[in-house]
């Protein structure tokens, strides 16, 4: 995937906290805070620690807890995404998306979607 220009300026600027060793600790911290679990899909793979708001508009807000959560890859790219000023995914294509999830995670359930679709 190719990275435009504001995606990188918004990379540089949270490398600069993120590379130092005061980073890992209050990640750690975050991370125990939120149980550690994704605060938006629950899952416990992949997980980022995220500021909630961007190193590049608040710096000052860079190494407070309060400014940080637990987001899993997936949900962290689609919030980045948000920021750089890229759509999120309409909302049909969302709902669509989080039904097909659902069913995933519950696969005994699949017969009262069927009746749904009927
Ligand atoms: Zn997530």
């Amino acid at each position: 995937m190719v990275m435009n220009r504001k995606r990188r300026e918004y990379a540089r600027h949270s490398a600069k906290v993120t590379r130092g060793p005061r980073w890992k600790a209050l990640r750690l911290q975050a991370l125990d805070r939120d149980g550690w679990q994704c605060v938006q899909c629950g899952t416990r793979k992949g997980l980022e620690v995220d500021h909630i708001e961007p190193v590049r508009d608040r710096p000052d807000l860079a190494f407070e807890l309060t400014n940080l959560q637990c987001l899993c890859g997936r949900c962290h790219a689609r919030k980045t995404r948000i920021e750089v000023g890229h759509k999120p995914l309409p909302p049909e294509r969302a709902r669509w998306r989080d039904l097909l999830r659902e069913m995933q995670r519950n696969p005994n359930e699949s017969e009262e979607m069927q009746c749904w679709t009927l």
